[in-house]
């Protein structure tokens, strides 16, 4: 009988493993693979429940998904407790714009008082 090929590099599987010969090709699979198919979906789901409307003004055009707890990029795509429906929101770019802007602004204030402290 052949050897099984891992998924995703193509090399003869060791023994004790069933689709990908490394934990680094299980990682890599899914990102290129299933991750954007998931993410896809995720984002469908939340349109649909905001009636594919800005769920701050109410605009139907470019609609973007927000995660209200923000996630590391890395993860943004992944199947993570953050990218569970009730942290998501559908907004227009321009209210996604404002919101992102605004907890830049207060990371930055936090920032500016952290400083203070340690300074004094
Ligand atoms: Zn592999
Ligand atoms: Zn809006
Ligand atoms: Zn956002």
């Amino acid at each position: 009988m052949a050897d099984k090929l891992c998924l995703w590099c193509l090399k003869p599987l060791p023994k004790y493993r069933r689709k990908y010969c490394s934990d680094d090709c299980s990682d890599e699979y899914f990102i290129y693979n299933i991750a954007p198919l998931w993410w896809n979906n995720a984002k469908i789901i939340a349109l649909e429940r905001a009636g594919n409307k800005c769920e701050q003004c109410g605009e139907t055009a470019n609609l973007e998904v927000h995660h209200i707890i923000p996630l590391p990029n890395s993860n943004k795509r992944h199947k993570h407790p953050l990218n569970e429906r009730t942290n998501l929101k559908v907004l227009c770019r321009r209210c996604h714009n404002n919101v992102h802007s605004k907890s830049f602004q207060k990371a930055k204030l936090q920032l500016r008082l952290i400083n203070a402290f340690e300074d004094s």
